[in-house]
Parts: structure tokens; C-alpha cells; sequence
């Protein structure tokens, strides 16, 4: 079953009276478990919905839709599946009681891999849910890999009982899913052979591995490790080095790169970052692989639409591992402007010194960078601190931190986004 959230004014389901609360049990006569067989059991153009309204009556719909019609409900948020490992570098844990709800929610869903791009493990699948993915051909998926020796793997993930995920992985390649894998590396538990291996198995599956990123293993004040070691710069050095090497085979015999470091793992490494072009169409760019160089050409691109903005000053907050790559990027906004920009590096009061991702800062950081900064005519913050909803990690509403500073504080992805809208005039600003 599935419950109706809302239905759209106009649309198909207003008109039968379906309404939120309405539970929806079957589409012709398969039975509704969550909102992908909703999606994919509604694909006819005729159907018979079973449901029940919210005071108890059953009802039989019968719809004949005209072709492509969308038929307007909005399901409630799906019951997310709960991860079964207690992974080396897990950071959820230990996190304190009171920050955003969504944080402590240690998901491992295939179906928002699908969805959503959010990674999974896949270790909390059963037979049956291979099998679904093949019949609703969920491609591509995203998913944890970590390392394919089943020993390093159940090690890395703290959990004994987790399945072989290239026998896993074999079934959806032999069905036709695709997928994007990851892993996290940990010092002396994935990487050398570990990773040398994995880097082989995942290459036997030829189109269906689309890419692989590499991300080091990230420690915060709260996260810790069992048997694994910390990153150091020679350890992303030599990673680096492996990826390279087996980037220029995917040049070579598949035309991209196929395996990418991410950017935490350069800034570690003190190389630097591989232009735009490396990354092809940036398929790993949420899980931080190419954000960097692609900020750079989205800045690039767009400086010849910004207004001139001489006199103003505006602060620009980052994170620390930022830092050394944005005077660059702002002596480019001063000369396209004619503002002065100020950097503002801010070190992470809740994950500590060692976290030091733009994204990861939360409203007390922001709060601490800009409160006394009465000199500023505007501030620029990550806008990948907050989430969809307006909130910070730590639960801080960004609206309410907003009202209590003396300047403009505007989210931004790329500065452009906010500066392109800054010499118009306020009714029509950002
Ligand atoms: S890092 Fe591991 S233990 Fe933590 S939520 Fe993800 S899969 Fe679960």
C-alpha cells in the first residue's frame, strides 16, 4: 500500500476524488508495496486502481487516460531502508543529539540510488529485490563498492554477513542495469591489492561499470577507525597515481577516464586539479569528483554576463580545503565586477578541524564568519550547506540566521548565479 500525499488541482486523480490520505492497494491486480511500483505499474494507459479512502471505503477505479497524461498524485515519502553495517568510517554514530534529523538516517536504499543518486551497498538486499530492479530496470544505480574481495569488504563494513557484490553486481550487469561505483578508501584496508583488485573486477563488467570514484576516507570528530589508518598526502599521492594509470587505459580502450579521484583526494595529494574536460559530463559530481573545475568553468562562462558592481564588498564563505583555490576564482569576479571580494575561510565548529568541506559547515559557522562583519555590503555562503528545505546541519533555519546579519546573505553555487543579479533592481534581484 501507498498513501496519497497530495494530488495536483486539474489533473486526472482530482477529478476520480482521489484525495491525500487516500490509500492506494493495487494496480491492476498487482499489489503496491512503495512508490516505484506506482511509477512503473501506472505506466498503461489503462487501469484499474483498487484504494481506500481516508474513512474506510474501498473503491475500484477504472482510468482510461489520454496518452502521456500525467495523472497528478504526490505518494508519501517512502519508509527508507536502514543500512546493516557499522562501516570503519562511518560518521553518524557518535553525532550529537540535536542537529538536522535527516543526519542521523543511515540509509542504504536501492530504490533512492535509483531515484536519487544516493550510494548504496546493496547489502541489505535480498534475491527479491534483484529481481525487481531487473523487471522495473532500475539503470543506472549508484552504489558503495568499496572493495570486491568479500573478506576486505565485510572488514570495511564492519558486517560479516555481507553478500559478494560482484556475484550482486554480475546479476544486474547480466540483465542490463548500469552502474556508478564508488569507494571510500582506508589506508591499509582497500587500498594496494585490495584496490588493484577491485579496479579489475570492476572493469570485467565492461559498459555496465560506468564509472568509479575514489574518494578518501573522511574523519570527523565523531567518526573513527576500527583497523584502517588516517589519509596522509603520500597516501593520495599514490592512489592518484593508480587512478591514472588505469584512466589512461579507460581513455585508451573506452574513450573517457572511468575512474576518478576526487577532489578532496588532489587537495590531499597538493596536486592540482584536472581541468573541465577530464571529467567528460561529470558523471560523479555530487559525490565531489570534478565540483572543483567545474565551479571554475561555470564562473568563467558566466563572467561576461555580470554587472559592474564597483564600490561593493562582499564576503565569500568557504570552507577551509576551498581556501587555496578561490583567490584565483575571485581576482577573476574583481576584474569582471570592479567589487572587492573577501575571502572568509571558516573552520567547521562541529566536525572538527579535520572536516574542512564547504558543505559540510554549519549555521553556527556562518553565524560566527559574518556577525560582526558590518563592513560588507553582501555575503556569499555554500549554498550546499543548507538542504532543500532551508536548513543547515545543524538544524539552524538559514531564514532565521539570514534576518539576524546586517548584509544581503545569498546562497550560491557559483557566485554568478547570485552576482548576474546584483546590478538590477531589487524587485527584480535574487
Ligand atoms: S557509512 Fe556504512 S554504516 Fe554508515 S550509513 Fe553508510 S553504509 Fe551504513
Amino acid at each position: 500500500m501507498v498513501r496519497v500525499k497530495g494530488v495536483l488541482d486539474g489533473s486526472i486523480a482530482e477529478e476520480l476524488g482521489i484525495v491525500s490520505g487516500t490509500e492506494l492497494l493495487t494496480v491492476n491486480g498487482r499489489e503496491l508495496k512503495d512508490f516505484l511500483d506506482w511509477e512503473f505499474l501506472t505506466a498503461d494507459d489503462e487501469l484499474v486502481v483498487e484504494a481506500r479512502q481516508p474513512d474506510g471505503e474501498q473503491i475500484v477505479y477504472e482510468i482510461e487516460r489520454p496518452d502521456g497524461e500525467a495523472l497528478g498524485v504526490e505518494l508519501e515519502p517512502p519508509t527508507i531502508r536502514r543500512c546493516a553495517n557499522r562501516c570503519e568510517f562511518c560518521f553518524i554514530e557518535g553525532l550529537p543529539k540535536g542537529l538536522r534529523k535527516t543526519l542521523y538516517v543511515r540509509d542504504d536504499d536501492y530504490r533512492l540510488s535509483f531515484a536519487y543518486g544516493n550510494f548504496a551497498t546493496l547489502s541489505n538486499m535480498k534475491e527479491r529485490d534483484i529481481a525487481r530492479i531487473l523487471e522495473y530496470r532500475l539503470s543506472p544505480l549508484y552504489i558503495s563498492v568499496h572493495a570486491t574481495p568479500w573478506e576486505a569488504r565485510k572488514v570495511l563494513l564492519n558486517n560479516p554477513r555481507v553478500p559478494n557484490i560482484v556475484e550482486q553486481l554480475t546479476k544486474l550487469a547480466e540483465g542490463g542495469i548500469q552502474f556508478h561505483a564508488q569507494m571510500v578508501i582506508v589506508p591499509g584496508l582497500n587500498d594496494g591489492e585490495v584496490l588493484e583488485q577491485s579496479f579489475c573486477d570492476l572493469w570485467s563488467f565492461g559498459d555496465a561499470a560506468l564509472s568509479v570514484a575514489i574518494v578518501p576516507v573522511g574523519l570527523t570528530q565523531f567518526s573513527h577507525l576500527y583497523t584502517g589508518k588516517s589519509m596522509d598526502r603520500d597516501t593520495a599521492e599514490s592512489l592518484l597515481q593508480v587512478v591514472d594509470r588505469w584512466a589512461d587505459r579507460g581513455r585508451a580502450e573506452r574513450g573517457d577516464a572511468w575512474v576518478y579521484g576526487s577532489d578532496e583526494l588532489y587537495l590531499l595529494a597538493e596536486r592540482p586539479l584536472p581541468p573541465a574536460e577530464y571529467y567528460g559530463d561529470f558523471p560523479q559530481i555530487e559525490n565531489g569528483v570534478g565540483a572543483v573545475s567545474s565551479l571554475r568553468a561555470r564562473v568563467r562562462d558566466g563572467l561576461s554576463s555580470l554587472p559592474r558592481l564597483e564600490g561593493r564588498r562582499i564576503g565569500v564563505v568557504t570552507g577551509v580545503s576551498m581556501t587555496p583555490l578561490m583567490p584565483e576564482l575571485l581576482d577573476e569576479l574583481t576584474v569582471a565586477t570592479g567589487a572587492s571580494f573577501e575571502l572568509i575561510s571558516v573552520e567547521n565548529s562541529l566536525f572538527g578541524p579535520t572536516t574542512t568541506t564547504a558543505g559540510l559547515l554549519v549555521g553556527a559557522d556562518i553565524r560566527r564568519a559574518l556577525a560582526e562583519r558590518h563592513d560588507l555590503d553582501l555575503a556569499l555562503i555554500p549554498a550546499e550547506c543548507i538542504n532543500d528545505s532551508g536548513v543547515f546541519l545543524d538544524d539552524e533555519p538559514f531564514i532565521a540566521l539570514r534576518e539576524e546579519m546586517s548584509m544581503p546573505v545569498y546562497p550560491s553555487y557559483d557566485f554568478v548565479d547570485v552576482l548576474a543579479h546584483e546590478g538590477e533592481p531589487a524587485s527584480e534581484a535574487a
